[in-house]
């Protein structure tokens, strides 16, 4: 049985939220500051971006941990805090979660190192550093595993041999980043990604990140070939592509855009529709209003 499938319940697809980094920098992160360290030392701003994205519609959360694996901490001189830095960003999501009723994701991004050969990291250290992360998370009450913008697949192997050892009983979700010629950087394609996740044991696979709505639907479509009947598929894209705009960036797809594109990826099956990079809560908003247009703002879609 797959215990995500399980968890949803019927209703589909699930809306997911969207990026995370943006609204901290609107909410004053400065460059350079990673902004997993807000879930220590500036909460409110964090439980504000969750409470925007449970107000736009969405049914999850993802905790604000994509850069939360020690490797990356340590970027950052935080690598003793990964505990800390982790559960509290459980913590938080889940706060804001509870006060909806809904879902908490406990997201993980990349470990940052490669994986032998292209880089020294063994798939055990792989598993490890994941484990670490994701113990942190369950102990601030995740439902559910997200494991986003791979590229490798023993990387994803590891991330589900951590999920086994920390978490046997949460549902896992593996996504990849198909940036590179509709393939990830490591070349590989989004069926084959799917087949061998699924069969690895992850309860969904998907992509998100990428190179925005377009190149999404057609990795969407590509994976929906691939499906069994018992895996569910997840698609986040960003907001386009980043434009140089004065001083800073700005995706260039519009909330209807993503609407749009949301409706496209229902089309296809997937199962569960967010945004990734440049992606707001009026983006999600958007996407919900043409998912559900009978039922605008309500909490049981
Ligand atoms: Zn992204």
């Amino acid at each position: 049985m797959n215990r995500l499938r399980a968890l949803l319940g019927a209703g589909r697809p699930v809306l997911l939220d969207g990026g995370m980094g943006t609204l901290l920098q609107d909410g004053g992160l400065e460059a350079g500051v990673p902004g997993e360290l807000w879930n220590l030392e500036n909460p409110d701003e964090v439980r504000a971006a969750h409470a925007a994205y449970a107000d736009a519609g969405a049914r999850l959360l993802t905790t604000n941990s994509f850069g939360g694996t020690r490797p990356r901490l340590d970027l950052h001189g935080l690598g003793e805090r990964v505990g800390e830095v982790n559960r509290a960003a459980a913590e938080l999501a889940r706060s804001v979660a509870d006060e909806h009723g809904l879902l908490v994701a406990g997201g993980l991004g990349p470990t940052g190192e490669l994986l032998a050969p292209l880089g020294t990291l063994t798939p055990e250290e792989a598993q490890a550093l994941f484990a670490e992360q994701l113990a942190a998370l369950v102990e601030g009450g995740i439902d559910l595993v997200l494991v986003e913008t791979l590229s490798d697949l023993a990387e994803a192997d590891a991330a589900l041999a951590a999920a086994r050892e920390v978490a046997p009983g949460l549902p896992v979700a593996v996504t990849m980043s198909f940036d590179t010629n509709l393939r990830t950087m490591m070349g590989v394609r989004p069926g084959d990604a799917v087949t061998h996740l699924a069969a690895a044991g992850a309860d969904a696979v998907g992509a998100n990140c990428g190179r925005g709505p377009a190149e999404m639907e057609v990795i969407a479509a590509e994976m929906a070939q691939a499906r069994t009947d018992d895996v569910l598929l997840v698609a986040q894209s960003n907001a386009g592509l980043p434009q140089v705009v004065g001083d800073h960036f700005e995706y260039d797809a519009t909330a209807g855009d993503m609407a749009v594109h949301a409706t496209r990826l229902a089309e296809l099956g997937i199962d569960l529709v967010g945004g990734c990079c440049g992606s707001t809560p009026a983006h999600v908003a958007a996407m919900g209003a043409t998912l559900f247009p009978a039922s605008p703002g309500t909490p049981d879609r």
